[in-house]
């Protein structure tokens, strides 16, 4: 309706000279636009005879059969081209003939079931628009959850770790003091020894300054018995300490 608005000021009359006036009709079989004076000369002139008068239209020529110059009025099935009245008695005999309207009007129907096609095809491609917003948003939300999750789950893992650590330090810390304490104990038994060896030196000493004969010797045999063993686990390997 717009668009038809806006052509009408564009089209002006055919027969106006000097300044031309604006088209009101455009003439099919005459293939003109004219002004409203120029029309009603064009009437007077007609009489009786009828013109097919539409809306002033640029290109006036469009609307006429090329052949007889009549208005293309009507519409063949057959050869799918728009003909005159004439043209349907001579090249379009027996073929199946509809008004320009009717065939305009089942093309439409055409196009409107056309466009509402395209229309469920926009609604399907939003709808998956939305469903891919909606799954972006959800693996986002998935993503915050399974972060936290392995936080939890790290912050968990390093917390045993370090009490394995404290634990394996408590152990060796206590292995140590064994170590230390049953070094203690074999140096305290070992200064025993040599206090009992000293004692026996001391006597020995004495024996072997001694004059008196039958002394020495009851000395000597009495000391056999004074002659216990030195502890065996001494030797080598039992001196080694470690954790
Ligand atoms: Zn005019
Ligand atoms: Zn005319
Ligand atoms: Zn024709
Ligand atoms: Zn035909």
């Amino acid at each position: 309706m717009k668009k038809n608005a806006t052509e009408q000021k564009k089209i002006l009359c055919h027969d106006c000279s000097g300044v031309k006036q604006k088209a009101s009709f455009s003439c099919v079989d005459c293939g003109v636009s004219l002004c409203t004076s120029h029309l009603a000369l064009h009437n007077r002139i007609l009489r009786d005879k009828k013109h097919s008068l539409i809306n002033p239209v640029e290109n006036v020529e469009d609307y006429r059969c090329k052949t007889h110059g009549k208005p293309l009025s009507l519409f063949c099935k057959d050869d799918q081209v728009c003909v005159c009245q004439f043209c349907t008695e001579i090249h379009h005999r027996n073929h199946v003939i509809i008004s320009l309207e009717d065939e305009s009007r089942g093309r439409k129907n055409r196009l409107g079931i056309k466009q509402m096609d395209l229309q469920k095809m926009i609604q399907k491609r939003l709808k998956m628009i939305q469903m891919i917003n909606r799954s972006v948003k959800r693996s986002k939300r998935e993503k915050k959850k399974e972060t936290s999750e392995s936080v939890e789950v790290f912050t968990a893992l390093i917390h045993s770790i370090k009490k394995s650590q404290a634990e394996l330090l408590e152990v060796m810390e206590e292995k140590q003091k064994a170590v230390k304490k049953q070094a203690e104990g074999h140096v305290k038994e070992l200064e025993e020894e040599i206090d009992k060896l000293k004692r026996r030196d001391a006597k020995i000493e004495q024996l072997s300054h001694s004059d008196d004969h039958l002394h020495l010797i009851q000395m000597e045999m009495s000391r056999m018995h004074d002659n216990e063993p030195l502890m065996s686990s001494w030797e080598s390997g039992a001196l080694r300490y470690s954790v």
